[in-house]
């Protein structure tokens, strides 16, 4: 299957979530996984790590003037998490749909914070917001030779 170089720059867009330590805790990690292997994304990097103080004061900078934020830090610090590349097209915004809004009581039935989660402080899982903050992200969290480019040989099957 040949593609065009516009199509190979729409498949190689890329997301990073954190399944965060409520979420390992719950034992959602194969649930939380599937959906985005379902919906036909490609993972390109995936670790299981203890998160320190500093990586999580960084990945949430943009936080730091917020009142929850040492809250947040000691949650996210609290046990295990998955960290996760993942690649496709549209892949930044379909997985915010997927994940769901951020407080769970909000977030709407099939998302996965409206399937499994109650309350703003342990809403299960990350997602980057956008295209620069997925690059700084994915860097922050894996070094370029910890991320695995491949094509699945299903490709042909989910893009024209
Ligand atoms: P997200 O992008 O949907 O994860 O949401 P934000 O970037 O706005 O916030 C980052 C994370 O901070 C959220 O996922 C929550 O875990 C936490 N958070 C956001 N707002 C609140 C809040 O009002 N209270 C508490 N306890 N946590 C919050
Ligand atoms: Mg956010």
């Amino acid at each position: 299957h040949e593609f065009n170089k516009f199509e190979e720059i729409a498949l190689a867009e890329r997301t990073f979530l954190a399944i965060k330590p409520d979420g390992v805790q719950r034992g959602l990690v194969g649930e939380i996984i599937r959906r985005f292997e379902d919906k036909g994304f490609t993972l390109v990097g995936l670790k299981f790590l203890k998160v320190s103080r500093e990586l999580a004061e960084q990945h949430y900078d943009v936080h730091r003037e917020r009142p929850f934020f040492a809250g947040l830090v000691d949650f996210i610090t609290s046990g295990p998490v998955v960290a996760l590349v993942w690649e496709g097209e549209g892949v930044i915004a379909s997985a915010r749909k997927i994940i769901g809004a951020t407080n769970p009581l909000s977030a709407e039935p099939g998302t996965i914070r409206g399937d499994f989660g109650v309350n703003i402080g342990r809403n299960l899982i990350h997602g980057s917001d956008a295209i620069e903050t997925a690059q700084q992200e994915v860097s922050l969290w894996f070094k370029e030779e910890e991320l695995v480019s491949w094509q699945p040989t299903i490709t042909p099957w989910l893009h024209e």
